[in-house]
Parts: structure tokens; sequence; C-alpha cells
């Protein structure tokens, strides 16, 4: 049941949209001082987005862009917004728009998306699976975890068998799910044991594996792709080698220089590597002092919010905008009216 609150605030929220309170309100004084980074991950190949609000469907993503453009919001990069941190003006209405991991899905939908309608962007990209050719182990086995709820199934390390929850039930899966990971972690399972076990799981379930690894689902850009999207303007930054932020900070300065070592390997356009992501949001209160060392300027989470002229550098709110959120909400965010800072999830 939706709360009274959350249908009250849905309704004023519509209000807003279809009146020209937005407008008005978009080009005050205190969201004229403020950017809003917006945050994306994948782009469904199939139906990944009735799995994860982390995915979102190209035709989506393409209204969600010119709905920006409709309405007059004005796109910055990252390093205009370290110019704004450092007393820069910028205009009226502005926007970040980065997306995390470097899935072989962005390249194929929102990169053609985002070049035509000259947004610049910036691409987080983990580099571990992009010099491994395969499925990235952990969302690709919740995805089929996801297409066979209800079935039973068996990984080779776990001692008894396992019942993949119904489709509907999230919780139970994400539970199930980092249960999983942390056991293969621990044990060390090596990734051509992860990726072996995958195919026989997607096989358990029915799912055609072959089709699944041709089609590149879960797949991350290799490192032609990677560069090629940098030659196409798209600004590529780092995300951590392993897509994980260890408590020890020298294993977590390794993570970085090696995903910065990599990405410079790959790319001939060497632009400074100095924007960072914190993989699921994650970080500890060591975190920006480990990145300052690095001479990382920026470093994004998940938590929701506005950037301010007083925000850290090195923990930047966004908005991770998905399809559960509607165009009046996205619209009231862009406008400036959802002040309030909040950790998703
Ligand atoms: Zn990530």
């Amino acid at each position: 049941m939706i709360p009274a609150q959350s249908l009250v605030l849905n309704a004023l929220l519509r209000a807003v949209h279809f009146s020209g309170l937005r407008k008005v309100v978009g080009r005050s004084r205190w969201r004229s001082d403020r950017i809003l980074i917006l945050a994306y991950h994948g782009f469904s190949k199939r139906d990944e987005h009735l799995w994860s609000d982390l995915y979102v469907e190209p035709s989506w993503f393409c209204r969600r862009i010119e709905f920006l453009r409709k309405e007059g919001y004005v796109p910055l990069s990252l390093d205009q917004l370290v110019d704004y941190l450092r007393g820069a003006e910028i205009p009226e209405r502005s926007v970040v728009v980065t997306i995390d991991d470097g899935f072989h899905d962005f390249l194929k939908f929102a990169f053609p998306i985002l070049s035509s309608s000259a947004i610049p962007a910036t691409l987080y990209v983990t580099t571990y699976y992009v010099c491994h050719h395969l499925p990235v182990f952990d969302p690709a086995l919740s995805y089929l975890m996801w297409k066979g709820g209800g079935k039973r199934f068996s990984l080779p390390w776990e001692k008894q068998g396992l019942l993949a929850p119904a489709r509907g039930d999230h919780v139970a899966r994400s539970r199930l799910h980092a249960g999983l990971r942390a056991t293969w972690q621990a044990l060390g399972i090596s990734t051509e044991e992860k990726h072996a076990t995958l195919l026989n799981v997607g096989k358990a379930f029915g799912v055609d594996m072959d089709e699944f690894l041709a089609e590149r689902m879960f797949g991350l850009l290799s490192p032609e792709e990677v560069e090629n999207c940098a030659v196409g303007g798209i600004d590529v930054q780092l995300h951590t080698h392993r897509h994980r932020v260890p408590f020890d900070d020298q294993l977590f300065a390794n993570e970085i220089s090696d995903n910065r070592r990599r990405l410079q390997g790959i790319m001939r356009t060497q632009r400074p590597l100095k924007h960072f992501c914190y993989p699921s949001g994650e970080y500890h209160e060591s975190s920006p002092s480990v990145l300052r060392t690095l001479e990382v300027e920026t470093a994004t989470t998940c938590e929701f919010g506005y950037v301010t002229r007083s925000s850290n550098p090195l923990l930047l709110p966004r908005l991770l905008d998905s399809m559960t959120i509607s165009e009046a909400r996205f619209s009231a965010w862009l406008a400036g009216l959802m002040g309030v800072r909040y950790r998703r999830g």
C-alpha cells in the first residue's frame, strides 16, 4: 500500500509538473547555484529493466534526454563542475550526466543518443571484465536467478541445493545473492570457475546461454570499444579495477591505480583520469583522503541530492535516475524541488 504522504507528494509533483511552476522554480536563484548529477547504469538488451531498476529501456532513456533538451537544461562536464566548485559561474539549470560501469549496452544504446544530442557525459569504467571478455558474474547470476524464479539450482561450492526466489520477490533474491557473493569471495572462486558455473545455472533455468554470450549480456566494453567511446567524446573515468572499495587504504589505492593504468593503456586520447565513482556507492571514512593522495578531483556517491558550492568534491551526491521515477518526479528533481538529501535503498 502506498502511504498517504506519498500520494499527496505525488499529486503535488504532478500539479507542479503540469503547471508552469516548474519552469519558474527551475530558474530560481536557489536552483541556479546548484548542479544535479544524473546517474545511469545499464540499458536493456532484453528485459533487464524488469529485473533491476539499475537498467532502463533505451527508448525511455531517449525520452529522458529529450526532456532535458526540451526543458532547456544545460549539461556540463565534470571538469566544468570542478570549475564551479572553485568559484566559476554556471548556466541556469545545470546538470551533469554520468553512467557507471561501462557495459556494452552503453555503446549500443546510450552512446548514439548522447552523441546525437551533443550531451557531454562521463562513463565510469571498471576494468577487470574489460580485460576478460566474459559476462560480469555478479549481476549476470542475479539476473539468471530472476529468470529462473521458483526453480532449483546449485553452485559447485555451495554444499546444498538452492531455490531461486519467486521473480517478484526482490528482497529475498538480493538477500540470497548477497549471501552467495560473500561465500564465493571468501573462497576466492576463480573467474573461469564462476563463468562455467554461470553457464550451468543458465542451462538449469532453460536460458539459451549461447545466445546470452553472443548478445554480450552483462558484458563490458572491449578495450577497443572503450577507446572508441573516448574518441567519440565520452569522458571515460575511474571506477576501480575490480568494482570494489576495500577497507584497507592501500588496497583501495591499488584498485584505483590498477584501474587508471589499464585505462591509460587502452586510450590513445590521454585525458587526465581524475574523476571517480565509488562502486555501488560504497565508501569509508578514509576514502576521500586516499583519493586526494592519488590526485583524484571528484568522486560521486549513490546518495541523492544536489551539488552545492560547499559540497565535498570527493563525496558528490547524484540522482540515480530509474524507470521507477515518474517524469513528474524527475522534473521536480531537475527544477530543484527535491532538496532533501537521502541515501538510496
Ligand atoms: Zn558500478
